[in-house]
């Protein structure tokens, strides 16, 4: 499958792994939106949000207990955005599940 996060999962493509367990990695956005910019994704290959399944109930509460890991380790006690782009309206540009942790920035702005 040409999926960008799966070969990061295989180790074809490199990344700049910052947590990994049986089913999550994370690891570093290439293109930074904040001092802290984190991606945490399930191993499994789920195009986005809206493909889960009740089969993937465990890995999503797995999912979140690695970032509230991450979020400790990467010292976000003041807070950080967490988001999801789902489909072409969300702006997803990976179709493989993650979600972004942006941290160490002050975010004002809602949505619109
Ligand atoms: P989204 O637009 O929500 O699908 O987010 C995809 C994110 O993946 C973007 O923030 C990209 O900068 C990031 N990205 C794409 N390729 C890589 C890569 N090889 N390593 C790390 N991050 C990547
Ligand atoms: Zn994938």
């Amino acid at each position: 499958m040409d999926c960008i996060f799966c070969k990061i999962v295989n180790g074809e493509i490199p990344s700049d792994k910052v947590y990994e367990d049986e089913f999550v990695l994370a690891f570093n956005d290439i293109q930074p939106a904040a001092p802290v910019h984190v991606l945490v994704i399930p191993k499994k290959h789920i195009e986005s949000v809206v493909a889960l399944t009740e089969e993937d109930d465990k890995l999503i509460a797995h999912i979140f207990k690695a970032i509230r890991v991450i979020a400790k380790e990467q010292g976000l006690e003041n807070g950080f955005r967490l988001v999801s782009n789902v489909g072409a309206d969300g702006g997803q540009s990976v179709k493989h599940l993650h979600f972004h942790i942006l941290g160490k920035k002050q975010f004002t702005e809602n949505f619109g």
